[in-house]
């Protein structure tokens, strides 16, 4: 299975809402985060489409002229994240097709497990694909299906398997509609809100706070809501599944200014840096200092020092302003592309005992460099501590973990990586005391930290 199935996305919709692409434009800057290999809007006046989309940030992406060129009170928009190697301008979502009498735009924040399936069993039936996206499979099947927009996708969904918050926007004869859809594990986040009297919808939260939308709730795993004319419905999907919304979403991948899954991203962090301090009382461990790796590392390293009562220091300094396209340095600059982001606060660390706390460990190269500036920097003891379980399964859900072979967790003991990130001690954290301490309203995913899978990916083999 290629990288370019693997996507990592954020999405936003606007509808009955004057400059509709420019709300969605502000949207999906508050959305970057998600995604930073592509942007895209689709926009309509209750007429045919009109559409941007390019590679790189939102701000590279779109200008006023580009924006001016995209009227109307309806509009969806993409960003986008693909691994390296499959960010290719054609496939930067929204995915857009027309015919004489439809269209249909859509955007999709997940990866489905049965699209290379889907996708060989419709080229064998004369199906001409245009992208390397699995949501390309989705549009496909729409317009093979009967009925209306709602039922074609309905039709469509029930072939396709796996993660999928998506917006689709449809236009048949004159009247426009617009599907906001979360799959019915609810793997990934969705949200409505109220803004100006029309609607929006986004991946997180603080999308809405940067519109000045209202944020009214998610969607329930399963839900369809239809927006057409004035009318707004909400349906669900014929496929019943246990929830599994992603745990890696509170532990990593959402802002933490977001409400996600119920809960603030922000203090569900702040709560696992408490557990990792609260395991460390028990063991005596004593500390001049706490230090978050910046930015994801900070609330857990916040919420560790709250519970410890051991002060938490910047420590790391990370330069902000680093796209993804800089030059490669020569040889000589060792580490760079970590140096490139986090400098030691030298003079506050010489000859102390720091704990240094990270989200996640993933190949371990980020923890090992840093901890090596560290030491150079003449921190006296590192206690390593990751507010999540060790990595140990790759994700077939949307976020792009790599395969096993790569995730350090899968082939070392945890003394074997405390070694390796040269730290004097390491601890992660362990998933039912997440569960225990975290108390998710409904079952999760956290397969890439158990490997139990909600459902098995048809694609792999
Ligand atoms: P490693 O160097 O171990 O491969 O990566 C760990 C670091 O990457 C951590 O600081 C963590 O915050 C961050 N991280 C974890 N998951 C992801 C991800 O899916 N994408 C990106 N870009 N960073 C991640
Ligand atoms: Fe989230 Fe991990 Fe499940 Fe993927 S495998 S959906 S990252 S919890
Ligand atoms: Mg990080």
């Amino acid at each position: 299975m290629s990288g370019d199935f693997k996507d990592k996305c954020g999405v936003f919709a606007a509808w009955n809402v004057p400059e509709a692409a420019h709300v969605t434009y502000l949207g999906l800057f508050a959305l970057q985060h998600r995604g930073q290999e592509g942007a895209g809007i689709v926009a309509s006046n209750g007429g045919r489409f009109q559409g941007h989309r390019g590679e790189g940030l939102v701000y590279n992406v779109f200008s006023k002229a580009t924006l001016a060129n995209l009227p109307g009170d309806r509009a969806i928009g993409h960003v986008r994240y693909s691994t390296a190697g499959g960010s290719l301008a054609k496939n930067v979502q929204p995915l857009w097709v027309e015919s004489s009498l439809s269209e249909v735009a859509i955007a999709h924040n997940g990866n489905l497990t049965n699209a290379v399936t889907i996708r060989h069993q419709l080229e064998k039936k004369g199906s001409v694909f245009q992208t390397l996206v699995d949501t390309e499979v989705i549009l496909h099947l729409m317009a093979v299906a009967e009925g209306n927009a709602a039922a074609k996708l309905k039709t469509a969904l029930s072939q396709v398997e796996g993660a999928y918050s998506l917006i689709v926007m449809t236009r048949e004869a004159n009247e426009t509609k617009v599907f906001v859809v979360k799959d019915p594990y609810g793997f990934r986040p969705l949200a409505l809100g109220r803004l100006d009297g029309g609607w929006v919808a986004a991946s997180e939260s603080c999308a809405f706070d940067l519109v000045g939308a209202e944020m009214v709730r998610e969607l329930e795993p399963g839900e369809v809501v239809e927006f057409s004319g004035n009318e707004v419905k909400s349906w669900f999907l014929k496929e019943k599944a246990k929830p599994a919304p992603c745990v890696f979403e509170w532990i990593y991948f959402s802002r933490p200014d977001s409400l996600v899954f119920g809960e603030s991203v922000y203090e569900m962090r702040k709560k696992l840096g408490e557990i990792l301090a609260e395991q460390d009382k028990a063991n005596g461990l004593k500390a001049d200092m706490v230090i978050g790796v910046p930015d994801s590392g900070i609330p857990a390293a916040i919420g560790y020092s709250q519970a410890s009562g051991i002060p938490f220091e910047m420590g790391l300094i990370r330069n902000h302003y680093i796209g993804r396209t800089f030059i490669e340095p020569l040889q000589s600059i060792r580490d760079f592309s970590v140096k490139i982001k986090q400098n030691p606060l030298r003079g506050s660390l010489v000859g102390k005992k720091v704990v240094v706390i990270d989200d996640s460990v993933v190949r371990g190269t980020t923890s090992k460099k840093i901890n090596q500036f560290l030491r150079d920097a003449g921190v006296a003891e590192i206690h390593m501590r990751i507010s999540a379980p060790p990595t140990i399964s790759p994700c077939y859900y949307g976020i792009d973990t790599p395969q096993k072979k790569e995730l350090i967790a899968a082939n070392m003991t945890v003394n074997e990586i405390r070694d390796f990130m040269v730290a004097d001690t390491l601890t992660y954290l362990n998933m039912d005391l997440i569960t225990e301490r975290l108390k998710p309203k409904t079952s999760m995913c956290d397969a890439c930290f158990t490997g139990k899978y909600p459902i098995k990916p048809k694609d792999i083999v």
